[in-house]
């Protein structure tokens, strides 16, 4: 039987795939069932940091598995206690909790809020969020996530968040005053509510808000990090480190990880018990992670920057587009042209792209070269003007 029929059999139905079964590749360039090849400007929504089938990651991945491939938290590795300390290190953080995804990382940073609040008082349990943004899936990660249409079905779920509007600093201000708060929850960049990004000024009123009422400040760096954007977290581009900042998809490279990172207002929050993930640090993963943070130079970070600068201005010069958000390789692109419909067009093109809410979402893997990217405005032209 085909996948797509064993897929539909036995699959619950919680995505809506796109007609694509992908076997190989490499780089930013994958193949199909068909032998059909695409310019892959996904990457796995924002995983393959190196592209497909990297083979200085496949190699440190490899030589991790063949020495030994999972311990649990009960000894030490050291692929773990490096990935810590080299991601410490580059952002001036404290400490580090490993997990398995983005939501698990924001549940980690959660929790922390919570224990944060207690020391306050016990009524000191609210965070806020921004409205638009997106979280995770797990209940509590839900509930941090301010757009209605993940909420529906699923109640009740855990109180404690009141939501502000992004980029309203008296939204901001008024939701600070109006309840008993420990902790401020954002994404720079709006990733899955539409590549939005938060303006400098916004940041700074969260940083003053933060200060007058003691909250942390915790960023989600899940999709804006490791590169991304054009810098290693995506706070950097405002000139603050937050209290808290997690991090998952791109950091492992295409094995699955989270990573929940603690300053100094955090880092000694948890006691032993307080949280723990059988696979959390495993060392294969963890090996993976390790060489995609130490290729991440800055060198090839301000390629990224470069690159995505060269490839928002070629968009924005293509008659019919209305808007092109966002920052490094992280772009969302609004056109007078229904999203869906180019997106279809461009993969019969050979061009596999993204949705965020009613935008076309590029996230190609940060190796993407120069003439790819090309090729891909060329492919999106196409689209958008017949
Ligand atoms: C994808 C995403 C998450 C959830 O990550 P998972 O690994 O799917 O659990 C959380 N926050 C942001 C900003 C994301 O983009």
């Amino acid at each position: 039987m085909n996948t797509k029929q064993l897929d539909s059999d036995y699959i619950a139905h919680t995505y809506a795939r796109f007609p694509v079964e992908i076997v190989s590749g490499k780089g930013a360039v994958v193949t199909d069932a068909d032998g059909k090849q695409y310019l892959d400007f996904g990457s796995g929504i924002a995983v393959n940091t190196f592209g497909t089938a990297d083979r200085d990651w496949t190699n440190a991945v490899i030589s991790q598995l063949s020495l030994f491939q999972h311990t649990s938290n009960l000894y030490y590795s050291k692929p773990c206690a490096e990935l810590a300390k080299m991601l410490c290190e580059r952002t001036n953080m404290k400490k580090v909790f490993f997990c398995n995804s983005g939501a698990e990382a924001n549940e980690c940073a959660i929790k922390l809020a919570r224990a944060y609040g207690e020391k306050k008082g016990r009524e000191y349990y609210n965070i806020i969020a921004l409205k638009n943004s997106f979280h995770g899936r797990t209940l509590a990660t839900l509930a941090a996530t301010g757009q209605d249409v993940f909420h529906e079905k699923f109640t009740p779920l855990p109180e404690g968040f009141v939501f502000a509007e992004a980029n309203n600093i008296e939204s901001l201000q008024q939701t600070a005053e109006d309840n008993k708060c420990c902790a401020i929850m954002l994404e720079t960049i709006q990733g899955e509510g539409g590549i939005n990004v938060l303006t400098n000024e916004f940041v700074k009123a969260v940083r003053d808000v933060a200060e007058k009422h003691d909250l942390l400040i915790i960023v989600d760096e899940v999709q804006t990090g490791n590169g991304r954007t054009g810098k290693l977290y995506s706070y950097m581009h405002y000139g603050f480190t937050p209290d808290v900042f997690t991090t998952a998809k791109g950091l492992g490279g295409g094995l699955p990880i989270g990573a929940c990172v603690m300053g100094e207002k955090a880092e000694n929050l948890f006691a032993p018990g307080d949280n723990g993930s059988t696979f959390g640090g495993n060392p294969v993963v963890c090996a993976g992670a390790v060489n995609i943070l130490s290729r991440l130079t800055d060198e090839m970070i301000s390629e990224v920057a470069e690159k995505g600068e060269n490839l928002k201005k070629q968009l924005e010069s293509i008659a019919g587009v209305t808007e092109v958000s966002g920052r490094g390789l992280m772009l969302g692109l609004l056109c007078e042209k229904d999203s869906s419909q180019i997106i279809a067009e461009a993969r019969e093109k050979g061009l596999l792209l993204l949705k965020a809410k009613n935008k076309i979402r590029m996230l190609p893997p940060l190796t993407v070269t120069k003439e790819q990217i090309d090729a891909a405005v060329q492919i999106i032209s196409e689209c958008i003007t017949t």
